[in-house]
């Protein structure tokens, strides 16, 4: 996601969400003292690999139980056309005082900061929009965005606000491209379906966004190296009843004195793990109003690039908001002639249900109408479809139109003090990010660790 953010923003420190920055500290020569204790972390995904980490780290002795054939979740680096393609995450959100990075620079990422004013924006014939134009439509872009915010009410979506304010926008082609490249894309929802008061009330940190460009799967090896992950092991039932938690997988159960739950939300919402008891009735109306939003991501790559590889990014104003309107040029940050380009806000969901062959087309068409007929389809073509996937279920969890932010807290709050839940949801000030799964992973290994 390119998370562009245009509200001032409240700099959440570390410290004030209970984080000490010495926990920070990876992979130093401390002596691990054991201290008899088991964790079971379930899902290794940034979160729980995060929390496996740290609790290792602390001494407990930890098992991660991933349903999956591999490590990662939402992480994943397809390279099988010679192309870094990272199909989650890409970029590592305001780097400067960003978790991440450090962990970025010892596990040997390498990173390029993406110029988001490099863009060329083209409507639906192919003819580009001035800079003056565009300039004008992003300044007044961010004044509409601070308006609808202050005038956002519970249970009316981003989408109604606007209009009520400005009936005749959405008629625009080019303010249909900002709302869904900007804002759809950084949210992961339809604007029909974003909660007009808490759409941008999360924390950034400072600098400018860095996009990885030899593998963000690099990073979560680096943090799981020592870890003991079972794969293939996805997780049915949890039962907290008794002084140990018991975890059903197909192949047998697991014991231990505690657990955490690192399952993206779309697992919590189809309730493909069973919890005895219950979840608390609080929790379980959290999970219900919190949404799943989709963003999926389509490369193409050819031997020669057609189009100026000069531009970071590509605009193009389709008459249906969020199809295939934005491109990331991967020539201007690596040697490939190769673009990727995204399905948004509604339109995702539509994206969800072509095959390959209909979404490339689509995507020709695009620009075929830039840069004319005669340009040559792509030698490789990929695309995501992340809400198909079994066990993840969309792309970002999103505070939609009736959800609160308080619900990411509740779904944050452990059991008994047995059962601990981190995961990208769980983060309130950094929900839909991998800093945000990060850190909701320390957070909960510093929390059974002080018990
Ligand atoms: C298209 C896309 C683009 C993104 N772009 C960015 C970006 O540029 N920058 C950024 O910071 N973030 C980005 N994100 C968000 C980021 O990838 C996620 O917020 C983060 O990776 C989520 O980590 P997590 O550990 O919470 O969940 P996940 O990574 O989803 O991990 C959860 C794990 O649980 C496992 N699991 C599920 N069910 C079970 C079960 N029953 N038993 C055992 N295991 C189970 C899953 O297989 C998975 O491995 C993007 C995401 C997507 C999809």
């Amino acid at each position: 996601m390119n998370r562009r953010k245009f509200l001032a923003k409240t700099l959440l420190g570390l410290s004030a969400m209970g984080i000490s920055i010495e926990s920070l500290a990876l992979f130093e020569q401390i002596k691990i003292v054991p201290n008899g204790k088991t964790v079971l972390v379930i899902g290794a995904g940034m979160a729980g690999i995060s929390a496996a980490y740290h609790l290792q780290q602390k001494g407990f002795e930890v098992k991660v139980l991933e349903a999956q054939g591999r490590i990662g979740g939402r992480i994943r680096t397809n390279r099988t056309t010679g192309v870094v393609f990272d199909e989650g995450a890409s970029w590592i959100h305001h780097p400067k005082g960003n978790p991440i990075t450090p962990i970025a620079q010892k596990a040997g990422l390498t990173t390029y900061r993406t110029d988001d004013d490099s863009v060329q924006v083209f409507d639906k014939n192919g003819k580009p929009y001035s800079t003056t134009l565009l300039n004008e439509y992003e300044e007044e872009y961010e004044n509409i965005v601070q308006k609808v915010q202050k005038n956002g009410i519970a249970n009316k979506s981003f989408a109604t606000i606007f209009n009520e304010l400005y009936p005749q926008k959405l008629d625009s082609e080019l303010w249909k491209y900002f709302l869904s490249a900007y804002l759809e894309f950084d949210t992961g929802t339809s604007i029909n379906r974003l909660s007009s008061l808490y759409f941008d009330d999360d924390s950034v940190f400072e600098g400018d966004d860095v996009i990885v460009t030899n593998g963000y799967d690099l990073l979560i090896n680096y943090l799981a190296k020592n870890l003991t992950i079972e794969l293939n092991t996805p997780v049915t039932g949890i039962n907290y009843e008794g002084e140990k938690v018991i975890v059903q997988t197909a192949q047998q159960q697991h014991t231990a004195d505690f657990m955490v739950v690192a399952v993206p939300l779309a697992i919590l919402k189809q309730q493909k793990i069973k919890f005895t008891p219950n979840l608390p009735i609080q929790q379980q109306k959290a999970i219900e109003k919190t949404q799943m939003g989709v963003v999926d991501k389509f490369l193409l790559v050819w031997d020669k690039p057609f189009w100026d590889t000069d531009l970071q990014y590509i605009g193009y104003t389709p008459t249906t908001k969020g199809m295939f309107n934005y491109f990331l040029n991967l020539r201007k940050l690596s040697p490939h002639n190769a673009l990727v380009t995204f399905a948004l806000g509604e339109y995702a969901l539509e994206a969800s249900q072509l095959d390959n062959a209909s979404s490339q087309a689509q995507i020709m068409a695009h620009l075929q109408t830039i840069y004319g007929q005669a340009i040559p389809q792509p030698k490789h073509f990929l695309r995501t479809n992340w809400q198909k996937e079994p066990y993840i279920g969309g792309s970002y969890s999103v505070a939609t139109n009736g959800t609160s932010t308080a619900d990411f807290d509740l779904m944050a709050q452990n059991i008994a003090k047995k059962v601990f839940f981190a995961g990208e949801h769980t983060s309130k000030d950094y929900r839909g990010t991998v800093h945000g799964a990060y850190l909701s992973g320390l957070r909960e290994a510093e929390l059974i660790a002080d018990l």
